[in-house]
């Protein structure tokens, strides 16, 4: 038992995720913050974790043919007195809309550049999504034992294309063959040496030392060019301040190279220090389902030292252990005291659930949660009760909203080949939605299903799963739409509109409704014509 009070232990909480362009080095980075934190002992670990995972789990055979990591999970360690959660998002462009979603349960954000590449675009994509939710960001710029940009032209590009006031912590000083180390930037002048892993020596840095007993790691002037170019870094940039970080006006830079354990216990000091912890949510009291004349919902916020347990699920995981049929859905605490055994209640159905066997994303292992708390996420074994964006707690009657549905790219009919398993295949593309794999749309008219995706291999992972654990053979095959766009108005309004649209017109998973256009144009035009309906890219869920 915890002997601390329940808004210490919420306050001790950093829940992160790291986004990254594909390749900039957001593996390495995690496993090498995870050596840093004390929660593995040797690099390769998470890796090798990871392979374990794939060898429990064969239908993720995509994630290992291509080299790719699919699922989203959790990583939890304790270091320094604080709790860590590492929240671990799929790195590829088509699994954006699961990272999406992971970054709804982070409090904070580390932005993972290339220091070679500088801004990406996929980092602008998620770094959009941060901006939304209001999500602070540390900056932290690796590779710096490669040939970088000029890190003044980096901070350039941050300040212009994010809108974002860059306050480096530390500078380097250069890189590739020539990198020394890093400088503190401002206040009390440390130097963090760098080494170069040679047949004599391992890598291992040398502690900090002050910067003007460092004449040793540099060669030539370097070291007079070090205090000229910091004049200039201090003069040019703003001192880091606590509050517009918190705000998402500011980023604090710091930089390093992931690979050579270089400059990230300066990081994972920075995200305990600066990352803040659980924040109080908005959420809404809803009167319990079938009530009569039920009150209006009421807006509450839900504060992390509240009593009672609170939260929401943002990722439904299939079948992690084979043995199991189960699913676990990934539950992120806003609020209260859980204990192992606890009955939660899910907020749109009523249904209750006792948790007796949550799981902890411990680095090194998954182990049964005991207790936990607001920022901690728990894995809750279930059979299907539970949906992405679903809340859960104590009564049954908190309401969290915001857990987004991005409009699919690619729509596709999908078909089995034996037509004896139709009713079979309904209720597997019903199981794959509402764990957020791909979206399911039921036509108002016809028979057929339209499964929709933002990315392609989304329906690669689909089909494999279909075929491995529902033992469907099926086909995809195109449909006629571009487009899928939730449309909400007046009840009037959207009954005119749906009449006139009736052949184009579907469910989603959740009865809203979906209009499919056949092109982009045709949104536009359908837009232009009923302005009373919104047609919209996004729907948040819960
Ligand atoms: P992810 O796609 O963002 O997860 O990137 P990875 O962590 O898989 O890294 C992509 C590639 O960059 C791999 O070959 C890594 O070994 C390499 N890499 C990652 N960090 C560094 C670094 O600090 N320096 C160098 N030289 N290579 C790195």
């Amino acid at each position: 038992m915890s002997k601390l009070t329940l808004a210490q232990e919420a306050d001790r909480r950093r829940t992160f995720a790291i986004i990254a362009h594909p390749d900039a080095g957001k593996t390495t980075l995690t496993e090498h913050i995870l050596l840093a934190g004390g929660a593995v002992r040797a690099a390769g670990a998470v890796k090798a974790r990871g392979e374990n995972r794939r060898a429990r789990s064969d239908w993720m055979k995509i994630e290992k043919e291509r080299g790719i990591s699919v699922t989203a999970s959790v990583m939890t360690f304790e270091h320094d007195g604080k709790m860590f959660n590492l929240l671990d998002t799929p790195g590829h462009e088509d699994f954006s809309e699961d990272t999406y979603r992971t970054l709804t349960a982070a409090d904070c954000a580390i932005m993972v550049l290339d220091a070679a590449k500088g801004i990406e675009p996929q980092t602008l994509k998620l770094f959009e999504v941060c901006r939304l939710r209001d999500i602070p960001i540390i900056t932290f710029i690796n590779k710096l034992d490669r040939e970088a940009q000029d890190p003044m032209a980096l901070l350039d590009e941050i300040a212009s294309r994010l809108q974002l006031d860059p306050s480096p912590i530390w500078w380097p000083a250069e890189s590739g063959n020539r990198l020394r180390g890093l400088a503190e930037v401002g206040g009390q002048g440390r130097f963090q040496p760098y080494t170069r892993k040679t047949a004599d020596n391992d890598g291992e840095h040398p502690a900090p030392l002050p910067f003007d007993q460092a004449a040793d790691f540099f060669q030539g002037t370097e070291q007079a060019d070090m205090v000229d170019a910091l004049e200039l870094v201090e003069a040019g940039y703003k001192p880091f301040d606590h509050q517009a970080f918190l705000e998402g006006h500011m980023t604090p830079v710091l930089w390093g190279s992931a690979l050579r354990h270089f400059g990230i216990e300066e990081l994972l000091k920075a995200i305990g220090e600066w990352a803040p912890p659980p924040k109080t949510m908005k959420a809404r009291k809803e009167a319990p389902p079938e009530t009569r004349n039920a009150p209006a919902p009421e807006d509450i916020t839900v504060e992390p030292s509240k009593d009672e347990v609170t939260g929401f699920v943002f990722k439904v995981q299939a079948n992690m252990d084979p043995n199991h049929r189960d699913r676990i859905a990934m539950f992120r605490m806003a609020s209260g005291s859980f204990k192992r055994g606890m009955k939660l209640k899910v907020q749109n159905t009523g249904k209750q659930l006792s948790v007796n066997a949550p799981i902890m994303f411990f680095a090194s292992d998954r182990e049964l949660a005991e207790e936990a708390y607001a920022g901690d996420v728990i894995g809750i074994p279930n059979h299907g009760v539970l949906r992405v964006g679903d809340s859960l707690s104590e009564s049954g009657l908190v309401r969290f909203a915001g857990l987004p549905n991005f409009a699919p790219e690619i729509l596709q009919r999908v078909r089995v080949k034996d037509p004896l398993k139709a009713k079979h295949l309904q209720k597997a593309l019903v199981g794959l939605a509402e764990e957020g794999v791909t979206q399911l749309f039921r036509p108002e008219l016809g028979a057929d299903f339209i499964v929709g995706a933002v990315g392609q291999l989304q329906f690669e992972v689909m089909a494999d799963r279909l075929g491995e654990e529902y033992g469907l053979d099926v086909m995809f095959e195109p449909s006629p739409y571009a487009e899928a766009r939730w449309v909400s108005g007046a009840k009037a309004d959207l009954e005119d509109f749906a009449g006139k649209y009736r052949p184009q017109m579907a469910a989603d998973i959740d009865q809203n409704p979906v209009f499919l256009a056949k092109s982009s144009w045709e949104t536009g035009y359908v837009a232009e014509r009923f302005p009373k309906v919104a047609f919209s890219k996004t729907k948040e869920r819960g």
